[in-house]
Formats: C-alpha cells, structure tokens, sequence
C-alpha cells in the first residue's frame, strides 16, 4: 500500500481515504500494523486538533437522536465532524450500536460529516487502542470535532474520558427522584450532563431530573480542571432541536477556559505518556508470546504459579531473565 499517497489524500479531508485508513488500523495482519504505525506517524506532523467530545448515555436516552441533531447542527455552522463509538457490546452481540444503517440517516449524508461505527472487537483494550487511533486519523483529516460514543456499561465511560477532551454524559428524565443509578464514577468524569427529552410530556420531569443533578454535581469534590460552574448540567431536546446551541457554547467554553488554563495540553500529553506505555506493555507481552518457546516456557510456569510450586514474583522474575 502507498501510505505517502494515502496520507497526502486523508490529510485533505477526503472521507474515502479516511474510510480506508481506519480500515487499515483496524487490521490485524502484521505487515498492515507497519503500515498503520507509518501512516500514523505521516500524518501526525501536521498538528491539527479537533476538539474530541465523549459521549455516554445508556440505551434509549437518544443518543443517536441527540448526536444526529447535535451534528447537523454543528455543520450547518460549517464545521466538520466525525463520529466514532467504543462498543463494548457488540463482540457478544455481533453488531454494533453504530452499525444499523438507519441510525443518523440525515447526519450520514452530510458532506462535512463522517460516521464509522464500532469495530467488531472482543476486547475493550482492543476496540480503544483502534478508535484511539480513528480519533487521531480524524484530526489528521481536519475534523473540527470528533465525537466518541459509548453506551453507558462496564468501564467503556473511562476508556472513553481517557481519550477525548470533554466528557458529556447522556440522561433521560427520571420518573420519580431517584438519580437512576448513575454510577458515581460517571458522575465523577462527566463535564457536561444533557438530560434529553425535555419535551412535550416530559419536559416537567426533564427540568426536575435536570435540577437533581445539578445540585448531585455540586456536591462533587471540585476539580482543579474546572471553572466556574462545571460540571454542569442542562436539559436538550434532540427532537425539538432545543438546548443544543446552548450545550455547544458551554462546551467551548469549558475547551476554551481548559485551553487558556494550560488544563488542555496537558491532558492531552498525560493521554499520549499513557498510550505510549500501554502500546509498549502491549508489544512486549505481544513478542514475549511470539518468541520460540517462551510460550511454552510461560504455561508451564503458570502451572507452577497454580499449583503451588513456585511464586508469581519469582516465576515471572525467571521468565524475563531468560527472555
Ligand atoms: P440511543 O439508544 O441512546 O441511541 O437512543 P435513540 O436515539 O435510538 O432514541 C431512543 C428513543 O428515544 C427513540 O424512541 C427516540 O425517538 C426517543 N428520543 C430520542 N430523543 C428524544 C427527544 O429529544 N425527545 C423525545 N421525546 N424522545 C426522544
């Protein structure tokens, strides 16, 4: 594969080209990996950014509804935006939450969008590691926003939060005045909370859910990361289109203030010291495996560790010294 020619042409924004670039980073195959590391590292020269938005929610408080809205409306105002979503989910149930072809119909029209849907991967690690790599592929074709969404299970929230700028956390109304089992690590990560569906017959409750977490958020610990007022939290109508325009100040704002404060660069060189760590932790287990007889050498050390005959710390202190 040229990857000069495929950088040039991503670096020009062309969506076929980024299409196939994530493709190529998706892949498994060893000599596609090479590639990849050399597309990645072409295009990372040019030192765009994007402002990269995490976006939670669980099932069926409109998250499709809201990103489909929330997009159009950002490129109406002529921006770019990519879409991309860490789904946990869809190894076991083999699709995945952006695979269905009716979701943001409008959106996935739009020449200044452009919306990838989870790959069909069995580990969490592995679905980050790629759309870690799609984020930066997006910024590289000069995406203004990139929008990573997940469902709301397991830890996809914090793989999320530790790849994007801003975290924003998806709600519906609430039927009585139980916070709906909001994990308290969620609570503990989001920068924004949209409780969707303030319309029509249940905007009453939309307001009242709005206002319970509000006053649960100020009794959060405050974070040196923010300003004034954050984290906050605002009632949107992804049917009605209200309170978008709204959210999306507040989010630029929070990016800009987290800019000026020196907060945004620095998350954002604490992200990559973490990438960097986590590929080099990953590789070497990867070559440890792949070395003649080191596997071998490892299950039989692990039956060892398991029955007894020798200590984890030991065994595993034999196994580096002989590799
Ligand atoms: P997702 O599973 O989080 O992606 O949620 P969807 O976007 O598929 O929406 C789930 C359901 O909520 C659908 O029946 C939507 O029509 C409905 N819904 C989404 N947004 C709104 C909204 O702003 N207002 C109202 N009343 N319903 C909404």
């Amino acid at each position: 594969m040229d990857i000069e020619t495929l950088a040039r042409d991503v670096a020009a924004g062309d969506r076929r080209a980024l299409a196939r670039a994530i493709t190529l980073i998706e892949s498994r195959r060893a000599d596609h990996r090479s590639d990849a590391v050399a597309l990645l590292e072409a295009l990372r020269r040019d030192g765009r950014q994007a402002l990269r938005i995490g976006l939670s929610g669980t099932p069926g408080v409109g998250k499709s509804s809201f990103i489909e809205a929330f997009g159009l409306m950002l490129t109406e105002q002529g921006l770019r935006v990519a879409v991309l979503a860490v789904d946990p989910s869809s190894a076991r149930s083999g699709g995945s939450i952006l695979g269905d072809k009716t979701r943001m119909e409008r959106l996935s029209r739009e020449p200044r969008a452009f919306i990838r849907p989870s790959p069909a991967q069995s580990q969490l690690g592995g679905v980050a590691r790629r759309t870690r790599e799609a984020v930066a592929l997006c910024e590289a074709a000069g995406f203004d926003v990139v929008l990573v969404e997940t469902v709301g299970v397991g830890q996809s929230e914090t793989v999320v939060a530790e790849m994007t700028d801003l975290f924003v956390l998806l709600l519906a109304p609430a039927g009585g005045d139980e916070l709906q089992g909001v994990k308290r690590g969620i609570m503990e990560i989001a920068d924004l909370i949209l409780v969707n569906k303030a319309d029509r017959e249940l905007k009453a409750a939309a307001t009242r859910t709005c206002a319970d977490y509000a006053g649960a958020l100020r009794l959060l610990r405050k974070r040196p990361q923010d300003p004034e007022g954050f984290p906050k939290a605002l009632t949107v109508s992804a049917h009605e289109g209200t309170g978008l325009v709204a959210a999306w100040e507040e989010m630029q704002a929070l990016a800009r203030w987290r800019r000026e404060a020196g907060h945004f660069d620095r998350r954002r060189a604490e992200q990559a010291s973490e990438w960097f760590a986590a590929e080099v932790r990953e590789g070497l287990l990867a070559r440890l495996a792949s070395e003649p007889g080191m596997r071998a050498r490892m299950e039989e050390m692990t039956r060892k560790v398991r029955a007894g005959e020798a200590t984890p710390e030991g065994a595993a202190a034999r196994l580096l010294d002989e590799f």
